[in-house]
């Protein structure tokens, strides 16, 4: 099959890109490179099966090869990025989406969405199931993300009701490994990145809030199988063990070996308090759970990280 990923210089997109190739498959990968690096594709270049096109999905996109699926990833995901992004966010959830709704529309595509844990917003229910409707301010700092990704969803089922396109959404909770940016501003890069230099770790409020982390390689694995479910979802993926911040900055400072000190910041505004996600869909219809535990992910993401930096603590 012939598959085009959005967002394919980002972490998660080059993750799957190789997936999608080591399946045997033939990878389209796009991005205008807004957040994403060309050095998480470079071990591709030239890799029969694989070309890459410099673009922004918010533009029309030609593409002469038929398609059997598009993977729409390309959005700025850390609050970092797409609060400096703000306009480019919305953007790329609404328009962007729409194109690719379009361009798989034109081929007899299936489409896949990545959405995220956001759209519960800062939930009043714990764990989130994918029927809960979510609690998000629509006019915060973070509603750029949140109500685009709630846009591209609901663009997503209007395509399927209107068109009988084949599109499925997952739901992604907190992800981490390597090739995320040293200074995307997200927290397991930020605290390995403290960590590793000796600087002191930024926990933000109390440290009270929590968050459940998932390692790329569990989370391409759902996503992959969510595609060959063909399952319209939402559907959450997510690792369920859920930590607080304040755990999570030790648990790094434990695993790096580092005497980083913790330096207490303000909470941003409309920071979500409790995030975990109810995963009980993804075990039924995909057969799917995490497999990799905190503690090897982390392993791997700091080795990864180690080599980047060259830096020993
Ligand atoms: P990332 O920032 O590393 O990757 C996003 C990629 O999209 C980047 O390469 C960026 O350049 C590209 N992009 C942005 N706007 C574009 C545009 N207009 N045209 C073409 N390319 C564009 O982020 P990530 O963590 O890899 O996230 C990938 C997807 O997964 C995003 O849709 C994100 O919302 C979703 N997601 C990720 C997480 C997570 O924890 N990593 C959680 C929930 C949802
Ligand atoms: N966080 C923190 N220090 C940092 C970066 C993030 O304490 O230097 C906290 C942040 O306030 C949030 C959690 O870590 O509660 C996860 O933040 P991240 O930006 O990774 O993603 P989010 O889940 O908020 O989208």
């Amino acid at each position: 099959m012939r598959f085009l990923v959005t967002g394919a210089a980002g972490f998660i997109g080059s993750h799957l890109c190789d997936r999608l190739l080591a399946e045997g498959h033939e990878v389209i990968a796009v991005d205008n490179l807004l957040t994403g690096s060309m050095a998480n594709l470079e071990h591709l270049e030239g890799r029969q099966g694989f070309r890459f096109i410099l673009h922004d999905v918010c533009e029309p996109l030609t593409i002469e090869e038929p398609l059997d699926g598009v993977f729409h990833l390309a959005s700025p995901a850390s609050p970092k990025d797409y609060m400096e992004h703000p306009i480019e966010t919305l953007d790329v959830g609404s328009l962007g989406t729409r194109r690719m709704l379009e361009l798989a529309r034109q081929h007899g595509a299936g489409f896949l969405l990545t959405s995220t844990s956001e759209c519960y917003g800062d939930p009043l229910v714990h764990p989130q199931p994918e029927s809960y409707w979510g609690n998000v301010n629509p006019v915060g700092p973070r509603s750029c993300y949140d109500e685009a990704k709630r846009f591209a969803e609901a663009l997503t089922m209007a395509y399927r009701r209107v068109y009988g396109l084949r599109t499925s959404i997952a739901r992604i909770f907190n992800t981490y490994g390597p090739r995320m940016k040293l200074d995307d501003g997200r927290v397991v890069p930020t605290f390995l990145d403290q960590a590793l230099r000796g600087a002191p770790l930024t926990v933000y409020g109390d440290g009270s809030q929590t968050r459940s982390f998932c390692y790329v390689s569990d989370m391409i694995e759902g996503l992959w199988r969510l595609w060959l479910s063909g399952e319209p979802g939402p559907i959450n993926l997510g690792n369920p063990v859920e930590l607080s911040v304040l755990e999570f900055a030790r648990k790094i400072l434990e695993l790096t070996g580092s005497s980083s000190p913790i330096q207490f910041l303000p909470l941003p505004q409309d920071d979500p308090r409790r995030r975990q996600p109810d995963i009980t869909k993804a075990r039924q219809l995909l057969g799917w759970e995490p497999r990799v535990s905190l503690e090897e992910g982390l392993r791997e993401t700091i080795a990864w990280f180690r080599r980047l930096t060259a830096v020993k603590v």
